[in-house]
């Protein structure tokens, strides 16, 4: 599956707590769930992400782990402002 620009969107977005590798302890994870590709899961610590196939690759870029997590949350604000209405 390649040159997919537009992603399509989580079927299902929730939190949990997970034992993050890279943390090395339990974090809270964002859980997006895709309906053709499984789920992705964010630490909100560390900002690493894992699918199905492992972990992510990470991005050649400073300060990703900011991004990645301040994405993460975003989603999260969005979803439960979704849920409010
Ligand atoms: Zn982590």
């Amino acid at each position: 599956m390649t040159g997919n620009i537009c992603a399509p969107a989580p079927v299902e977005i929730k939190t949990t707590l997970i034992d993050c590798p890279t943390c090395e302890k339990k974090t809270e994870f964002l859980c997006e769930y895709y309906e053709w590709y499984g789920g992705e899961i964010t630490c909100l610590n560390c900002g690493d992400s894992w699918n199905e196939e492992g972990r992510a690759p990470r991005p050649f870029e400073r300060g990703w782990r900011e991004k990645s997590i301040s994405r993460a949350k975003a989603t999260l604000e969005r979803e439960a402002q979704n849920e409010k209405r």
